[in-house]
């Protein structure tokens, strides 16, 4: 890949920022955070997909800043939800939903469930004058019976990666980062990057 790349991160959320910071930190880009832009663009988050929400954040903030842009959708799929709340994971318990209001609600609808398969969909898109290319990592694991762990962010508190005993909150940033769906769908992007001029 050429060896200064330009690419400007298409989301405001810090803990995101700081998982792609490191998990990008030894390729030779150049990342620009949203908020570091003058005004930042707003997205409203309305596709029916993941892949649809990624690409509209990254083709917005690629008009917005001429320069090829990364963003990512997440969605939290729980086997007993039947695959929700998926899409919906950021207004899980309602349009101004806290993360907090969120872990409690899916602790609301899971209390008393055994099966509490769950798995974190990460769908990156990257987005520039020529193309869009959207790249996808899958965590599994299992949703806690409560809050565990202070890192993280999101779900982090309530999510237990299959094969550990920590949450993702409970583990180091280092090794969350080892595992996750966000690596995972980043890998993918590091293999594109790898082969392109
Ligand atoms: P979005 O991708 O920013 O729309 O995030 C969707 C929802 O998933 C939000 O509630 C986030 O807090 C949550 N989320 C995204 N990534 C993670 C993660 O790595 N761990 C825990 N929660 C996450």
């Amino acid at each position: 890949m050429a060896s200064s790349y330009r690419l400007v991160l298409g989301t405001g959320n810090p803990g995101k920022v700081d998982e792609l910071q490191a998990l990008l930190a030894d390729l030779p880009i150049d990342l620009i955070p949203a908020s570091s832009l003058e005004v930042p663009p707003e997205v409203v988050e309305d596709a029916d997909t993941l892949e649809g929400n990624a690409q509209k954040k990254a083709e917005t903030f690629h008009r917005h800043s001429g320069l090829p842009a990364l963003a990512d959708d997440t969605g939290l799929e729980v086997a007993a939800l039947d695959g929700r709340p998926g899409v919906h994971t950021a207004r899980f318990a309602g349009p101004d939903a806290t993360p907090d209001d969120n872990k409690r609600k899916l602790l609301e609808v899971l209390d008393g469930v055994e099966d509490r398969r769950a798995r974190f969909r990460t769908v990156v898109a990257l987005v520039d004058e020529d193309a869009v290319h959207t790249f996808e990592g899958v965590c599994e694991g299992t949703i806690t019976t409560a809050p565990r762990g202070d890192g993280g962010f999101g779900y982090d508190p309530l999510f237990q990666p299959d094969g550990f005993k920590q949450t993702f909150a409970e583990m180091p940033p280092d090794a969350k980062n080892e595992i996750s769906h966000r690596r995972k769908a980043l890998d993918a992007l590091r293999s594109f990057l790898a082969d392109t001029d």
